[in-house]
């Protein structure tokens, strides 16, 4: 899965990564499976949310993109528009998510369909699950995806990250990680990315820029939010929600100075964070490395840990990271 420029890390760039480990790459941007195609890359590339305008599709003949097809206007297009090569196309079922898919009778007449117009290669069935990271599981939607599927001998598509790492047993024919290839955990509250061997592609990384003593009763950043008790040090990062950091994160989301773990103070402003350097050695200062979420070794800090204090997902953290962050690609 490399939608949203692969989950804020960069389309090509993750592209090139997963070059030599992947059967094929998903994304719902048609420029960015363009851009795909332009830099060489020969895999099959699903469309996931199939073309938004039947005057797409030359495009996906053209580039030989493999449409999810979920309505009927888009099995009615791919029938007109009679392409010069057949495409493979997935169909997406309604299981149970209720957003995208065909529901069990639209999927007869959609098979249907496209079996009298013989205008398709293939056909491979989908479905997503709502809960894979959740208690109630995939069962049930497993069993009214088969029910659907019936004896129907078509390849299929089922597993996101939670799936295939909870149900390894349901995983079909093709499965669709995304964030787990990013190195966060499909689902945190149940096992940490750590625990799962994942490790972070992403590191957002800052330094102190000022540090200052505040006495008892001073307060720090908009709003007056965070007062100080006592005496204390505290520090200035560079980086705020104008770098896609969470402007809803609260005092006390994690941050790592110099490899020590630390509290936010305040409020999140557009360019910086205030955090908390009391406890710390003095000479952390000016200059030292502050580690927003990433890192290896003792700078690790896990993105699941910021999401889950800024309530929210690391999905949308590595999502967000805004376009002013210089990126630097290491191996
Ligand atoms: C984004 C997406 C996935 C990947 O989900 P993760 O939770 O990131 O593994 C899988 N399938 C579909 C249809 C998606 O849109």
């Amino acid at each position: 899965m490399v939608k949203a420029d692969a989950y804020g890390h960069g389309l090509l760039p993750a592209a090139r990564a997963l070059m030599d480990v992947t059967d094929g790459y998903a994304l719902v941007e048609l420029e960015g499976a363009i851009a795909l195609r332009d830099q060489g890359i020969g895999h099959p590339i699903l469309m996931l949310e199939g073309p938004y305008q039947a005057d797409e599709l030359p495009l996906f003949a053209e580039f030989d993109l493999t449409p999810v097809l979920h309505t009927m206007w888009q099995v009615e297009a791919l029938v007109d528009a009679c392409l010069p090569v057949r495409p493979a196309v997935y169909l997406k079922l309604n299981t149970g998510m209720n957003r995208l898919g065909f529901n069990e009778d639209e999927f007869t007449a959609a098979l249907a369909r496209l079996a009298a117009a013989d205008c398709i290669a293939s056909v491979t069935l989908m479905t997503h699950f709502a809960d894979a990271d959740e208690a109630r599981g995939i069962e049930r939607q497993l069993e009214r995806f088969r029910i659907m599927a019936g004896s129907r001998e078509l390849p299929v598509s089922l597993a996101n990250s939670a799936a295939l790492l909870r149900f390894p047993e349901a995983v079909g024919d093709w499965v669709r990680p995304g964030i787990m290839l990013y190195g966060a955990s499909p689902f945190p509250a149940m096992q940490s990315a750590a625990e799962l061997d994942l490790q972070p592609v992403m590191t957002l990384e800052s330094e102190l820029i000022a540090v200052r003593e505040l006495a008892p009763g001073d307060t720090v950043g908009y709003g007056s939010s965070f007062i100080a008790e006592q005496a204390m040090r505290v520090g200035v990062v560079a980086c705020g929600y104008a770098d896609g950091y969470p402007r809803h994160a609260p005092t006390g989301t994690p941050v790592r100075i110099a490899g020590q773990l630390v509290r936010t103070l305040g409020r999140v402003s557009m360019d910086k964070i205030c955090v908390d350097l009391s406890g710390l050695p003095s000479k952390v200062g000016v200059g030292d490395t502050a580690t927003l979420w990433g890192g290896v070794g003792d700078m690790y800090l896990a993105a699941d840990d910021v999401a889950a204090a800024a309530g929210t997902v690391a999905y949308e953290l590595f999502c967000a990271l805004a376009a002013r962050v210089p990126v630097i690609e290491v191996s």
